[in-house]
Order: structure tokens, then sequence, then C-alpha cells
């Protein structure tokens, strides 16, 4: 009899503010697990405190008193080389930070679960493929094997069919539905409208804000706090890190109250003076219309690229915690006509999400749930740069445009200019522009070891495939050869190389144990 114990695997929501991990139970049940600290939302927040690395609930106390020595919202970060701040003499990539969260929400999830390694990572639905990438080294980095990257709001879905009975053994037959999930977080906001079946679900549009979340809403009580202070005694609050610290936990928590009280109160104190501002719903409100409108014009604006009416849409499903905030309810009531469902969590919708997806995808519980289809599409448009024959002028020559179902394969024929060329170079880039300056730049494919006899002009045909899961490989074919593969590599300039993830994996997850 073999008694090696199954492994669990697990489903991890990397939030920008907050990470949450979960795992299927024994029967079945999407289920979130604790953190060390008995929690069970892990702030998305380090502090280096000498040579200690500490993450979590601690490290966001620290926020109060000891700014400089924190990372907050990595995730923000991802897709840049290194995190802005430097922590005694050192940057970080933000892989290595997100690594940090990962692995103590591995280690912590593995003293409840037992031991693992396998993962299904979420991430916003309109993370362009760098950052997707990045994410996918994070949980190497973390010590994780990643098993997928999903997107939040499919996830979300996927807890909602879940719940609502439409991952099914049974054989059921039902007419699929259409949802659209707003998730506003704390740094982020993304919409998506899905078409949910009996064990299949299929993205039909998506669009966010990659800057736009709570925290802006914060921002606005910071400012309306810290201009009364001023007003009375002609210094502003927000020059000292320790009153400023101190503000944004406050303004915060006041956030957070006037979602269920009307009022709310902030004490200012800085230098000998304080002050106390009162601020009721209705101001805050009115100071933060502006948010809640960009969020209002981004979901129309999904709608119509799903090229569907309110009425065609069964279910408005709420993510993220500042969907708590009922102006936010309010606006979607009005705007789609009917209530939002609030029966998922808005916390943990998304990591349950991904903990089914986990356990289907290691074929675990295959007894108390149904493999489901999951489809997507891509969040931005895959383009190569070309340089226009008239006028030698650089442009974005789209290839693949945002909202096509994935998998999808573009190809693109090349020439060469040159006899006996042996290498070609294609620029790839992401975004809606045609500029290649305002475009995401994903990186540089180079193909080389071409065949030495190839005439001017002989056709190089690249093909472009985006998975699943949002992530792009390329595949080159050279007229008139029977090579079937070439060797090429995509230079990523903002990515790290293969020893350098080695290394900061050995680096977080031993000195952690
Ligand atoms: P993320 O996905 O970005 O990690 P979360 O979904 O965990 O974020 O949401 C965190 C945000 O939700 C924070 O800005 C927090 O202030 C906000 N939030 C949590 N509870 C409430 C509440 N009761 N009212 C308003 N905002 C809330
Ligand atoms: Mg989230």
């Amino acid at each position: 009899m073999n008694d090696t114990p199954i492994k669990p695997a697990v489903g991890i929501d990397l939030g920008t503010t907050f990470s949450v991990i979960a795992h299927v139970n024994d029967v079945g049940r999407p289920e979130t697990i604790p953190n060390a600290e008995g929690d069970l939302l892990t702030p998305s927040v380090i502090l280096f405190d000498e040579d200690e690395v500490i993450v979590g609930r601690e490290a966001a106390k620290a926020k109060a008193t000891e700014l400089e020595k924190i990372a907050d919202c990595p995730k923000r970060q991802i897709g840049n080389q290194v995190y802005d701040k430097v922590f005694g003499d050192r940057r970080y990539p933000p892989e290595a930070l997100q690594g940090w969260i990962l692995n103590k929400l591995k280690r912590d999830a593995a003293r409840v679960a037992g031991d693992f390694d396998e993962a299904v990572i979420t991430v916003p639905a309109y993370f362009d493929e760098v950052r997707r990438k990045s994410t996918q080294d994070s949980g190497f980095i973390g010590g994780l094997n990643v098993l997928d990257i999903i997107n939040e709001p499919t996830a979300a879905a996927v807890a909602y069919g879940y719940q609502a009975g439409w991952i099914d053994l049974t054989g059921k037959v039902a007419e699929p539905i259409n949802v659209l999930v707003y998730d506003l977080g704390g740094g982020t906001f993304d919409v998506t409208v899905m078409e949910v079946g009996v064990n299949r679900f299929r993205t039909i549009a998506t669009d966010g804000d990659m800057r736009l979340g709570g925290q802006d809403w914060d921002q606005r009580l910071i400012d309306h706090v810290a201009k009364n202070f001023k007003d009375n005694y002609g210094i502003d609050p927000t020059e000292d890190s320790t009153a400023l610290g101190k503000l944004l936990r406050d303004c915060k928590d006041a956030k957070e109250t006037l979602s269920s009280r009307s009022k709310a109160s902030v004490e200012c104190v800085f230098g000998s003076s304080s002050i106390k501002t009162d601020i009721s719903r209705e101001m805050f409100e009115d100071m933060t219309l502006d948010l809640l409108d960009r969020t209002d014009f981004t979901v129309r604006q999904t709608l119509k690229a799903a090229k569907l009416a309110w009425t065609d849409i069964d279910k408005v499903i709420l993510v993220g915690g500042s969907t708590r905030m009922p102006a936010v309810r309010e606006m979607l009531t009005s705007l789609s006509g009917q209530q939002p469902d609030t029966t998922l969590s808005p916390d943990e919708a998304v990591a349950h999400g991904a903990a089914l997806r986990a356990a289907m995808l290691s074929n675990r519980h295959s007894n108390a749930f149904a493999p489901s289809e999951i489809k997507n599409v891509n969040s931005h448009t895959l383009g190569v740069v070309a340089n226009e024959v008239e006028t030698g002028i650089a442009k974005v020559v789209p290839l693949i445009p945002r909202n096509t179902p994935l998998p999808v394969v573009a190809r693109r024929v090349f020439k060469t200019h040159r006899k006996n060329q042996e290498s070609i170079l294609v620029q790839i880039v992401e975004g809606e522009n045609n500029t290649p300056e305002d475009c995401s730049q994903l990186g540089r494919c180079a193909i080389w070891d071409l065949p030495d006899t190839l005439d001017v002009g002989t056709l190089i045909e690249v093909r472009f495939a985006y998975e699943e899961n949002g992530r792009l490989k390329i595949k080159v074919k050279v007229g008139g050869t029977t090579q079937k593969a070439f060797r090429y590599e995509i230079q990523r300039p903002n990515s790290l190389t293969t020893e350098q993830l080695e290394s900061w994996r050995e680096y977080i997850c031993e000195t952690d144990e």
C-alpha cells in the first residue's frame, strides 16, 4: 500500500494589498488557509528590518512608524526591473518581493495543509505578457511549482460557478448565463464579462485600470484631513513620515468605517498640534465621485466591447474589498438595473476559484466536481514594430487584437535583406497605440543561426502563439528549408535570467527556513 500523503494543490490570490491562499478540503470544498498569525488575509507588505525580512501583518503595522523600511504593493511595480525604493543599500526586483510574500503564504499554509509546492496563481485580467511572466517567476522564487496563471475575474467566476452548481458531475444541462465581474481592490480595478455554462467559463471582454483602487479613495481623505490641518496651523503634516504613516492608517480605517456608518472622524497629530476632522459619508462620496466615475466608464466600455446590453447580463459579481463601499453598489445597481450578487466573499472568491482550478489541474477531487473548460481572451493587442516603407518611421503592426479568444496563433512573414543573412531581430510590443514608445515593450525576438545559403528576399515566417494563460510562445519557419526549428530567444529587458531566478529562490526559500 502506498501511504504517501497526497500533496495538496493550492490557489493563491497574490493581491496588491492583500494575498490569500486556499485549497480544496477533504470534502471537496474550497477553503481559505489562515496564515501563522491566524488571519485569512495576509497584507502584501514586506518589512526590511536589519537582517530580518518580515512579511504580512507585522510589516503592515510598521507602516505607521517605519515607512522607509517598507516595500508596499510590489505588485504595482511588477514588470519593472527593480522596485523604486532602496533598502539598506540594496535594490530588489519586484519578483523577489512577490517571492517573499508567496513563500510566507506557502510556509504558513503547509503547517495546516501539509507540505506542497503546486499552485495556481491569479493575475488581473488586463496584466500584459511581461507581468504574467514576472508573476510566474515570482512563484518560482517563492518555492512554488506554478501549475497555471489564471485571471482574477475568471477565478471569481469559477468560485461563483461552484457555489451556484455550475461545476457539475451529474450531466446537468443548462443555458449559459452572462456575468459581469467588477473587481475593485486596494490598488487595481478590473472588469470582465464572462459566459458561464455547465463546466465552462468563457471570457468575452475584459478591461481595467492598473492605477485605481481603494488607496486612491484613502488618498482623497488624507488630502482632505491634511488640508484642514494646514488651514489651521499653516504646516503640512504629510511632509513628516511619522504623521503621514499615521494618517495613512487612520484615513483607511475611516474610509472602511464609512461603509457601515454615516460618519467617521480622523485625528491628525503633527508636532505639538492636533486637529479632529469629521467626515460624513456624503462628503466622502462627493470627494471621490470622479474615481467611481472612472470605474463606471470602464464598465460601459467593457460591455460595449462584449457587444452586450445590460439586459444580456444575468449576474453582476462583486470582488475586492473596495466593493464594500455602498457607493459602488448603488452605482452598479442604477447602471445595470439589478442588485449585484453579494453571496461570494469579496476577499476570498479569487483564491477559492484558483484553488478549484488547482484541484482540477492536478486531478484531485475528481469525485467531487468536474474539470471545467476555461477560455480567456488577450487583454492587450500584440504587435511587432516595422519601419514604414515610405517614411522609414517605426510603427506598430498589430498581429493579435485585444479580446481575441485564446489560444491564438498569428503569423508574420519577414524577408531577408541581405544575401547569407544570419539573423533577424523582431521587436514585440503590447498595447493599443501604433507608436512603439506608447506600447509596453515585451522584448525582442532574436532568430539566429539561419542557414548561410539564403538568398535575398527569403521568406521567414514567425508564428506568435498566445497560450491559454496569456503567455507567448514563438515558432520560426524559414522558406525553402526543411529544417523545422530555429534557435531563437525572446530577450526581455526587464526579466530576470534563469541564474538570477535560481539564486533568488535559494536566497528567499533558504533564509526563511
Ligand atoms: P487587492 O486585490 O488589491 O489586494 P482587496 O480586494 O483585498 O485588494 O481590497 C483591499 C481594499 O479594500 C483596501 O483598499 C481596503 O481599504 C478596502 N476595503 C476593505 N474593507 C472595506 C470596507 N469595509 N469599506 C471600504 N473599503 C474596504
Ligand atoms: Mg484582488
